[in-house]
């Protein structure tokens, strides 16, 4: 059986000399209007957030972290609750990553062979084998509505036959997670699949550099997925690189079907990476510096614990319409940040996922009537006018 999956582009930007496009994504839990951004829900909960008000800010997909649902509570105690989507109660559309990621950045005394990733789990030291194959059937417990292949991450900088090595293995580990994901389809055995219609995305490696990066596209388009993520950016390496890797991967990648960038970034990078032709998003800085008092705004970033706030009593940002800045003001979430409440956490990522989540959509309006372009200059120009607080 194959995926309900299907991408549909329904317009691309008129003006200015840009990639940017306007898309529908169909899933099994419905549809997601693109470019859209994907709030982090690690252990199956946007942290410090509702489900009802992670819906109410706009979103229309989250992002679960496979590595994390396996440790704790485990992906067959999931699957045996009916798949993620029923376990944590979110009827709307799930991407889960692989794990591959967690795995060489959290987990201890990682040993990478060509067969996959042993690891130490980083809540109780227990040893654990990722393969390519495991952490499919792992996902399809999960039952997400779109499932990533596991790559071999890197660290930036690295070295140009390191990033070859990192790239070729994570070409073959997708050519067999693809396998797996057939076999699945056709015959799960004792695999208790929670959700038959999952799509499978591929990822594009190489590092910063530019050829190796079109060896990955190349082969992993070959191999033929679903949809196709840009992996491996946004670890540290300058941001006119980053810029010049996703624009030439994405021209690269089937115009057809959707382009995920991964774990990037700030509004700035979505506008920009928009322009170069990304249609999906996630990053966990709204809701991780949400926690940490700095709030985005439409007229930059202001960090809350800042002095000057103490007797503000404007909301956040003048311009947003969300509940944070509807009743509450710079003061009081001043006050809640300094106290230590958890109702200051919470309004801080209400606020801040209405921020990048009003921001996709003003992007998608903007391409509708042909003036991406002008909304690229004027919201890069407005987001840099507040001095970055200290
Ligand atoms: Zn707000």
């Amino acid at each position: 059986m194959g995926s309900p999956f299907r991408f549909t582009v329904r317009d691309a930007a008129r003006d200015g000399n840009c990639a940017a496009r306007l898309g529908v994504c169909e899933t099994p839990h419905g549809v997601i209007q693109t470019p859209a951004f994907m709030p982090v829900g690690t252990q199956g909960s946007v942290k410090a957030a509702l489900h009802r008000d992670v819906i109410d800010a706009g979103a229309e997909i989250i992002l679960g972290n496979t590595y994390h649902l396996f440790l704790r509570p485990g992906d067959e105690l999931i699957a045996r609750r009916g798949g993620l989507h029923r376990f944590i109660g979110w009827d709307r559309p799930i991407l889960t990553d692989s794990g591959g990621f967690q795995v060489f950045s959290l987990a201890s005394r990682c040993v990478i062979t060509e067969d996959g990733a042993e690891f130490q789990s980083h809540i109780d030291g227990a040893r654990h084998h990722f393969t390519p194959e495991r952490t499919v059937d792992v996902q399809a417990r999960l039952g997400s509505d779109i499932a990533m292949v596991f790559d071999q991450c890197i660290a930036f900088p690295a070295s140009r036959d390191d990033a070859a090595d990192a790239m070729r293995r994570s070409v073959r580990w997708a050519a067999r997670c693809r396998t797996r994901l057939h076999e699945l389809r056709s015959n799960p055995g004792p695999v208790l699949v929670s959700n038959p219609g999952q799509a499978q995305f591929g990822i594009v490696q190489g590092g910063a550099f530019a050829d190796l990066r079109d060896e990955s596209v190349d082969a992993t388009v070959a191999i033929g997925f679903e949809g196709y993520a840009i992996g491996g950016l946004s670890v540290g390496e300058p941001i006119d690189v980053m810029y010049d890797i996703v624009g030439r991967t994405a021209s690269r990648l089937p115009a057809n079907q959707p382009r995920y960038l991964m774990g990037a970034g700030t509004p700035e990078d979505l506008v920009h990476c928009v322009a170069r032709g990304v249609d999906l998003f996630d990053c966990v800085l709204p809701t991780r510096n949400a926690r940490n008092g700095q709030l985005f705004t439409s007229q930059g970033r202001l960090n809350i614990k800042n002095a000057k706030y103490a007797e503000d009593d404007q909301p956040v940002d003048p311009a947003c319409r969300c509940y944070t800045c509807r009743h509450h003001s710079r003061a009081y979430l001043r006050h809640l940040h300094l106290a230590g409440e958890m109702a200051g956490g919470a309004l801080n990522t209400l606020h801040n996922l209405a921020f990048y989540l009003d921001t996709m959509r003003r992007i998608r309006e903007a391409i509708t009537f042909g003036t991406f372009d002008t909304f690229r200059q004027e919201f890069l120009r407005s987001v840099s006018r507040l001095p970055v607080d200290s």
